[in-house]
């Protein structure tokens, strides 16, 4: 039969991509409820949904940051039936810690984790009632590996994958998946309203070393690679799709294989010296290093296109 598939933040980006790929399956498998916060942004993805709008694909307001929105949202459901969830309404954010506010702190959690915990709370015991369903979570590398100056996104995605982590056991005892979708850079409006940020964040609370090494070593840097390795949301959006329909769906699936070494550094070694050596000598005492490092990339993914 159809499998209804909850979608958030499908204004812009992956979730976009994520709702109108499902809607747009040829084998018709999928009934997709894309939702987003502000209705008033929904041009995009209804020209993205094409001939599936109202058909395979309706649209529904809900802000991840709102019980109610939630619950009516849920309840508007035939059955209040949601087989697959696909956590994907994020927030990021860049910058020496010092420069940002606890408040702001708090609202990218607000999103990235209490988002997530509220939606859980409200289908997980429908979902265990059935001995059916799968929670699918936008993630991030940054889940699993903490990058300079990303301090907040970063703990805010530990947060989500101790989380899913966690439930996936309990889940299991029901029948119900959990998946962690980890993509490295994919390039969306959420890369472009970093950068936006960072270039107009007052560093003034800052030292002038840290404002430098922000400046002048991370921001060109982190915009080398994603113009190098970025995926686009449609790619991210395939391999979704696929997990969605893995008969074993993995606890965890990387996006992009060029990130695998990355974890593979901090399984290696549990006092965490590899990786944090690793990253510090990368950033601050070999550009060649570096160089080298992304020049091997490139050619890695070269030959990852061709498989
Ligand atoms: P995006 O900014 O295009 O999309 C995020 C969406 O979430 C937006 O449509 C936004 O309106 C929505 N949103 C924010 N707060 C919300 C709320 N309270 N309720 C409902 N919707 C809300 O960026 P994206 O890259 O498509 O990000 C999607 C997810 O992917 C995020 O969880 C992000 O952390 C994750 N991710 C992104 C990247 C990347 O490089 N772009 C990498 C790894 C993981």
């Amino acid at each position: 039969g159809t499998r209804r598939v909850l979608v958030t933040g499908c204004s812009s980006g992956i979730g976009l991509a994520v709702a109108a790929r499902l809607a747009k399956d040829e084998l018709r498998r999928f009934k997709v409820v894309a939702t987003m916060r502000d209705l008033g942004k929904r041009g995009p993805l209804e020209k993205a949904a094409g001939d599936s709008l109202n058909k395979t694909l309706e649209i529904k307001q809900l802000d991840a940051c709102s019980e109610s929105s939630i619950r009516e949202c849920v309840n508007s459901l035939p059955d209040r039936r949601v087989d697959v969830l696909v956590n994907n309404a994020g927030l990021g954010m860049i910058g020496p810690l010092e420069c940002q506010s606890i408040d702001a702190m708090k609202e990218l959690f607000d999103t990235n984790f209490f988002g997530l915990a509220r939606l859980v709370k409200e289908v997980l015991p429908d979902m265990k009632r059935r001995q059916s369903g799968h929670i699918v979570v936008m993630s991030s590398v940054m889940g699993t590996q903490g990058l300079l100056f990303n301090d907040v996104y970063s703990a805010s995605k530990f947060a989500v994958e101790g989380f899913c982590e966690s439930l996936a056991v309990q889940a299991l005892k029901f029948n119900i998946k959990t998946t962690l979708v980890e993509p490295g850079p994919v390039v969306t409006e959420f890369e472009r309203k970093v950068y936006e940020d960072a270039e107009s964040m007052d560093l003034s609370g800052t030292d002038k070393e840290t404002a430098k090494i922000f400046r002048e070593i991370y921001l060109p840097y982190s915009k080398k690679i994603f113009a190098s390795l970025g995926q686009t949301p449609e790619e991210v959006a395939e391999q979704t799709v696929k997990v969605i329909t893995d008969k074993e769906p993995p606890l965890r699936h990387q996006t992009n294989r060029l990130y695998m070494p990355m974890t593979a550094l901090k399984h290696a070694d549990p006092t965490g010296r590899l990786p944090l050596d690793s990253f510090y000598k990368m950033t601050f005492k070999h550009d060649k290093v570096f160089n080298a490092t992304l020049a091997m990339l490139h050619l890695l993914k070269r030959i990852g296109g061709k498989k």
